[in-house]
């Protein structure tokens, strides 16, 4: 018996008075204290679960500089005090993604990066919240060890980091399992954390018992980061697969005396054949003995849908997973418990488990375990939870002070709207300005080159690709938006906050691959997965594309004077779409050059693109994407839709169909469509459980 399992049984009126015995205790029976856990006690607890906050601290859209009561940690407060209030046992978690993401965080750790002693508006409230604990995803990794450290106050055993001080930083543990220092062959945090609780109980005969529990966390995160970020990370940290990790300190962790083990997986679910080099692992720790509950992210989806969502059709990836143990509506994966809460604090995951104590240890009892992903409209379906006032309250000046930053101005005006409501349907009008960029940058660089390689590239053609970042990903707001009331007339001035919204990922870096024509068809057959296949015959509604869940691996191509064209058949299965691809109107020879102006995170790896694995590259910038697109915009003197937003280089292969095909986008935005001439967008039709609007696309225009 080991020392977590010492009890106090009291009268639940005497809670205030416990106290607890030491762990050389040793003590039987005495009045009403019991020191060994009855067999056949029973503990109900709520593991309560973020994900992928991101800087999601406020209901706010610094990009738009708008309130949006779709998400944010002020609403996510309050659905984290009713579940504590329905579970007083309880534990509150995260699962990563926390340091980037708006422009709150874009101005805390790149703009104006934090100094020690103070701590990040996200962590503020973390700790004001009182998480019991934590873990990291990938975009931690984004600014850097050396910040990382700091804002984590924690010596990382990386030789030349940061030494902590008394940074400002989450008071709570935060652990990763899986990635490992070069220099010390050590986890670069806790591998895991014992997080010692006292519930409430019940013991056999159903008397009120409090039980000391000893709950570990472990966090994984995807071994990825070292292609996306390799930048911060070459030659400093390694990564471990996820099964192996969790093979290591799992039993590590229950040797140390850990009653439950709850693994924060940063990875979504994929159920194809395990690999240590698997971006979405957590399908396969669900089968790594010990592991008592599993709280996922990564992939920005609800896990399970529940019965709230009903059949909304974004979640393609996951139902595809039903025949493979995957309990989707109950939230059960190989029998454990599993929630994934969306993303930017739109939901909590909630695991309500029962646990009992039975042969001298906790065992989690599935038949009384219930799991959900809560939303802000969970009451009734359609009435908001309130906000918690003492969040915005918390980081009034951080608020304030970022407002002040994105309303810098940029020193020029556009005449169009930039959006990505229709990019999926045509519309480059917020991708063309980035792609334009890019295609300046790499140009003057290689002009301007000192390096003999790279100068002997200067008469191939410079190519450049880019995604619709927010294109839908995170809800039907979440649609890059820029300058809405623009028209030629009364030209829109373009401020500080307009490039984030262009170009989210404030850490990813310019980088260029020399590819042939072969790649490059290869390249653009992966963008276009994301389109479902279309049946012409079909007579009831399909979705063009399906989910949103990798929008940002839709490379849009350009090149200068829109030479680079391109179409799209998307009756074709997936790989065999592209066609009519032609560069100055010639069809690409497979052999081919061409250079391609790219981030980083695609350049190393990112997205599985065939034959884009760091190979190809020829060029690695300091400079951020989203700092080139911010320099580059004051220098047009004005931005207007025929010369930064008209030039779409791809079309459909037109095609009639039978029954309607819809796009989901935000409601309310037909007029962009037809502003940029879309034809193809004919008319918008019903919202669906999520707040998408369906809109119908004829793909015979
Ligand atoms: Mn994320
Ligand atoms: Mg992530």
């Amino acid at each position: 018996m080991t020392s977590n399992n010492y009890i106090l049984a009291v009268k639940s009126a005497s809670l205030f008075g416990l106290v607890l015995l030491s762990a050389c205790g040793g003590a039987s029976s005495s009045g009403n204290l019991t020191a060994v856990v009855p067999e056949g006690t029973t503990v109900q607890l709520a593991l309560l679960s973020t994900t992928d906050l991101h800087q999601n601290v406020l209901g706010y859209n610094y990009y738009a500089l708008a309130a949006d009561t779709s998400l944010g940690m002020d609403r996510t407060a309050t659905l984290i005090s009713a579940a504590r209030t329905e579970n007083p046992n309880n534990l509150l978690l995260d699962d990563g993604d926390v340091i980037q993401g708006t422009l709150l965080g874009d101005f805390q750790t790149a703009a104006q990066p934090i100094v020690c002693s103070a701590t990040l508006a996200i962590h503020k409230v973390m700790n004001l919240l009182k998480f019991d604990g934590g873990s990291l995803g990938n975009h931690e990794f984004n600014y850097g060890l050396p910040f990382l450290s700091q804002v984590l106050n924690t010596d990382l055993g990386i030789a030349g980091i940061f030494k902590p001080g008394n940074c400002g930083a989450p008071n709570f543990p935060t652990v990763v399992t899986n990635v490992n220092s070069v220099s010390s062959q050590q986890p670069i945090l806790k591998p895991y954390a014992l997080i010692p609780k006292t519930f409430a109980a019940r013991g056999p005969n159903g008397e009120a018992l409090s039980v000391a529990l000893k709950v570990a966390i472990l966090g994984f995160v995807p071994p990825q980061i070292m292609d996306w970020d390799q930048k911060n990370l070459a030659g400093k940290v390694y990564v471990n697969g996820v099964v192996e990790s969790a093979a290591r300190y799992v039993p590590e962790a229950r040797a140390q005396g850990a009653d439950m083990v709850v693994a924060l997986s940063h990875g979504g679910l994929d159920a194809s054949d395990y690999s240590p080099k698997m971006e979405n692992g957590s399908y396969h720790l669900s089968k790594v003995a010990g592991i008592d509950a599993l709280l996922v992210g990564h992939s920005h989806l609800i896990f399970p849908r529940g019965k709230e969502i009903g059949a909304a059709p974004l979640d393609s990836a996951l139902a595809a997973l039903s025949a493979s143990n995957v309990d989707g509506i109950n939230g059960f994966v190989n029998g454990v418990p599993t929630v994934m809460a969306q993303s930017w604090g739109r939901r909590l995951g909630i695991i309500k488990m029962t646990l009992a104590f039975q042969g001298g240890k906790w065992t989690v009892q599935t038949s009384k375990t219930t799991v959900e992903s809560r939303g802000f409209k969970y009451t009734d379906g359609t009435t908001l939870v309130a906000t918690d006032p003492t969040i915005a309250a918390a980081i009034a000046p951080e608020h304030a002070a970022t407002i002040a930053y994105a309303q810098q101005p940029l020193g020029v005006a556009t005449d169009f709207q930039m959006s990505a409501y229709f990019s999926l349907v045509g519309d480059v009008s917020a991708i063309q300005i980035v792609n334009q960029a890019q295609v300046a940058y790499v140009k003057s660089f290689i002009s301007t080159s000192s390096d003999a390689t790279l100068a002997s590239y200067k008469n191939i053609p410079v190519l450049s690709c880019s995604a619709p970042f927010k294109a839908g990903r995170n809800g039907p707001t979440d649609f890059t938006d820029v300058a809405p009331g623009a028209t030629a007339g009364a030209p829109v001035p373009l401020q500080v906050r307009n490039p984030g919204d262009l170009y989210l990922y404030s850490n990813n870096n310019i980088q260029a691959v020399k590819i042939k024509g072969v790649d490059l068809k290869n390249w653009l057959e992966t963008s276009a997965n994301q389109f479902a296949q279309i049946d012409p015959t079909r007579t009831t509604e399909q979705d063009l594309v399906p989910s949103y869940s990798t929008i940002y691996n839709y490379d849009v191509f350009y090149a200068e004077n829109n030479a680079l064209k391109y179409q799209i058949d998307v009756t074709k299965p997936v790989g065999a779409r592209i066609a009519n691809l032609t560069y100055n109107d010639i069809a690409v020879a497979p052999d081919a050059d061409f250079i391609v102006a790219t981030n980083d995170y695609r350049a190393n790896g990112g997205g599985n693109f065939p034959g884009i694995n760091g190979s190809k590259t020829i060029l690695k910038s300091p400079d951020a994407n989203q700092s080139v697109v911010a320099a580059y915009i004051p220098k047009l003197g004005k931005v207007t839709r025929s010369v930064n937003g008209a030039a779409s280089s791809w079309s459909f292969v037109k095609v009639a169909t039978a029954g309607p095909v819809v796009l989901r986008s935000t409601p309310g935005k037909l007029a962009s469509a037809q502003a940029v001439g879309l034809n193809r967008v004919v008319s918008q039709g019903d919202t669906d459980t999520s707040g998408y609007a369906k809109y119908r696309i004829d793909l015979s225009q």
